[in-house]
């Protein structure tokens, strides 16, 4: 048998790597107008996350269409699949025909819930759902400085690629999440750690002049977090450097007082 599918309809959960002469019936949840250096000078792209009633994509489209609007579902007959940072990616091209569909694709609202482990052993996923205790905050969490070129993490007044520059503030959380099979660490952006830091970027700056330490942002995230159990949303990539998750969602998992009453029960019982 050949490793991968050429021709026929697929749900987005069928798509593999290396697929070609795929028909895929999605919904298009968000889409991004990108410029990129092509073989001729600057092109423009589409990119954005796809839906169905299996999970959610990334996808490309290469030639840029009218019928990949937001919120269109659409039949794409000819696409092909591609690797991107450990996931399939959904690549519409020149031979691609795209149809807008009368009825809304059904979109998968839940991602699917994953161990620690098993989904850093499937080398990468989009969208999935963890559970686990933070136990720790990274270095590089809180009131952080990121360069104005580059938005790489600036230290000591030091960008990597640029050297010397003048940092613009930022917040960012970097939390490792254990569920007892493996960790991971959760990377939350500006808006997540601004909820459970209780403050935004202009609190912290005030919090972090008034204490003369720009720490303090970081010990007050880690206080809030640590030991405390949550439900984790987001992107999974996994390289040599570990695994990390890029948040989209970031929730205090509040335990069912049912579950937790036969736990109890189990542990007294033992
Ligand atoms: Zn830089």
């Amino acid at each position: 048998a050949v490793p991968y599918e050429v021709g026929g309809d697929a749900t987005l959960a069928e798509l593999s790597p290396g697929d070609r002469g795929i028909t895929v019936e999605v919904q298009l949840l968000e889409v991004e107008r990108k410029i990129i250096d092509g073989r001729d000078g600057e092109t423009e792209i589409l990119s954005g996350v796809v839906g169905d009633d299996t999970m959610r994509l990334p996808f490309t489209d290469w030639e840029p269409r009218p019928e990949i609007e937001p919120g269109n579902s659409v039949r794409i007959e000819n696409v092909f699949v591609r690797e991107f940072r450990g996931v399939p990616s959904v690549n519409v091209s020149e031979f691609s025909t795209a149809e807008r569909l009368p009825e809304p694709v059904e979109v998968q609202e839940t991602a699917p819930r994953w161990s620690v482990r098993d989904a850093v052993e499937s080398g990468g996923l989009f969208d999935v759902e963890l559970v686990g205790s933070v136990v720790a905050i990274r270095d590089g969490s809180g009131l952080i400085e990121r360069c104005p070129e580059c938005g790489r993490v600036v230290q000591n007044g030091q960008c990597r690629s640029h050297g010397e520059v003048d940092g613009q503030d930022d917040l960012r959380t970097k939390a490792i999440l254990d569920d007892g099979t493996g960790t991971v660490t959760v990377i939350l952006d500006e808006n997540l750690t601004a909820e459970v830091y209780g403050g935004d970027l202009a609190d912290a700056r005030e919090h972090a002049r008034d204490a003369m330490d720009r720490g303090v942002v970081a010990d007050a995230i880690r206080g809030r977090v640590v030991g405390h159990e949550f439900r984790v949303r987001g992107s999974l990539s996994v390289d040599d450097f570990g695994a990390n998750l890029e948040a989209s969602e970031f929730e205090e998992h509040a335990v069912d007082p049912g579950d937790r009453a036969r736990e109890l029960l189990a542990e007294a019982g033992e």
